[in-house]
């Protein structure tokens, strides 16, 4: 949830001291994607009957092919919204595309070696296995074990449709049947999937309790996106939907925690120490690409991370917003990462005593389940080693301020976007200019400005 991407903010001003990373899993060696590269001319080739897209996550450990049905294209999708595939990734919904067969090498016509990815089960899904990246987190596939779908049925409490889930409208096919499993890859881990995925709804809208980010992304390419509670077929929410079971009443923390719980926090309101930070501006609020750094060093200290409604004068919310860049789209699978700016400070384990406070930097204090995946120099995604959810980014020029997956938080408490705790930034998603998915995107920009 890289919310600020400035290439090198250098904004840092004494005040908060940039700590020696002591911390460094083993990684391979990074090969980040130049702008330049030939993304695009590879990613989508026909050939007859078949349709190949190239996936790859961003450390490039997962470098893969997938297969369509050139017939089927484009193929008409959703948005899951539902709380696996929230908790599960840390993206306020997701989208997952069935794909021909096995998923094949990016190079050769053999098939992709699927062990070098780490996998996880949900137990709330009965024979699904979800599989990312071990190095950057990157969720890019879904294997659905067939078999054991009777089974699921008589068990229940699974969706109709669910982007890690069984899709009852997709009738197995005769290979897949043969060979037992159904393969789905996320539609943000495709280097490019214009004219292969064509978003047309969201699904489990329920679940979210205020509709989640569907008040924000409205449309897909100019149309409306429809909005279903559950699956397809049923009861449509409006725009402003909100659960009767949500109150103004809001407990004094809120909670943030992956589908398997390995990683559990909790995040209480502002207080002194998170305003006696400093930071430099994010992308999110300016582009950093045409701003004067030295407006970006933000030299009037403005706390732009604290936001209002004030109560005794005091501010009690948190900046929130989304992030488009290609760093985020290839660690989480998703089009864009939603985040929100907490002060280190604010953040506390959930099974801990509220004296103890989080150091990323340093591997005692850090919190438990993280994996850290260093993109580049002085910037840090953290995530959940268990089951691949996306949880935190730092940056050096910020070491105290933290993002946080707005997928984590639980939605029982004030819905998918908790208004009462976050307020959300409407003008502008951060990295808009390069975003990689500019249909969705370009919707994302459009559906802020009515919200
Ligand atoms: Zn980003
Ligand atoms: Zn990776
Ligand atoms: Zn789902
Ligand atoms: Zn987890």
């Amino acid at each position: 949830m890289a919310l600020n991407m400035a290439s090198n903010p250098g904004g840092f001003r004494g005040g908060d001291k940039v700590p020696v990373v002591i911390f460094s899993p083993l990684q391979r060696p990074l090969r980040p994607i130049s702008r330049t590269s030939n993304i695009q001319s590879t990613a989508i080739v026909t050939q007859g009957d078949l349709t190949y897209c190239r996936a790859t996550c961003h450390c490039r450990r997962c470098d893969l092919r997938v297969v369509f049905p050139t017939a089927s294209l484009p193929i008409h999708n959703y948005l899951c919204n539902c709380t696996s595939c929230r908790h599960g990734t840390g993206e306020m919904a997701f989208h997952t595309a069935r794909i021909l067969g096995n998923p094949m090498d990016a190079e050769t016509d053999g098939p992709f070696a699927v062990e070098v990815m780490d996998s996880y089960s949900p137990r709330d899904r009965l024979g699904v296995e979800r599989f990312f990246c071990p190095t950057c987190s990157a969720n890019m596939l879904v294997r659905i074990d067939l078999s054991l779908r009777e089974e699921a049925d008589k068990r229940g409490g699974e969706p109709e449709d669910c982007a890690f889930g069984r899709n009852r409208s997709e009738k197995p096919s005769e290979q897949e049947l043969e060979e037992g499993f159904q393969w789905r890859v996320a539609g943000g881990a495709l280097r490019n999937y214009e004219g292969i995925i064509q978003p047309m709804y969201h699904l489990n809208l329920a679940s979210t309790m205020d509709g989640g980010v569907a008040d924000h992304l409205r449309t897909f390419d100019g149309n409306q996106l429809i909005r279903y509670s559950e699956g397809v077929g049923s009861k449509v929410l409006p725009f402003e939907w909100h659960s009767p079971t949500l109150t103004d009443d809001q407990p004094e923390e809120i909670s943030a925690f992956c589908h398997c719980r390995a990683v559990s926090v909790k995040v209480s309101r502002p207080d002194d120490r998170a305003k006696s930070l400093r930071s430099p501006f994010p992308d999110l609020i300016y582009p950093t690409d045409v701003t004067y750094r030295a407006k970006l060093r933000n030299p009037g200290d403005e706390k732009w991370w604290l936001r209002g409604p004030y109560k005794e004068g005091e501010p009690v919310r948190y900046l929130a917003g989304h992030c488009s860049c290609a760093f985020c789209r290839m660690t989480g699978g998703f089009d864009f990462q939603s985040g929100t700016f907490i002060p280190r400070f604010n953040i506390r384990e959930a099974d801990q005593e509220s004296g103890r406070t989080i150091v990323f930097s340093q591997q005692e204090s850090r919190p438990k389940g993280l994996k850290q995946y260093v993109s580049s120099p002085g910037r840090y995604h953290e995530f959940c080693g268990t089951c691949g959810a996306t949880a935190f980014w730092w940056h050096v020029s910020r070491p105290n301020l933290v993002d946080l997956s707005m997928g984590l938080l639980d939605a029982s408490v004030d819905g998918v976007r908790a208004e009462h705790w976050f307020e959300w930034h409407k003008s502008r998603v951060s990295n808009m200019q390069v975003s990689g998915s500019r249909k969705m995107v370009a919707s994302l920009v459009e559906g802020l400005r009515q919200a």
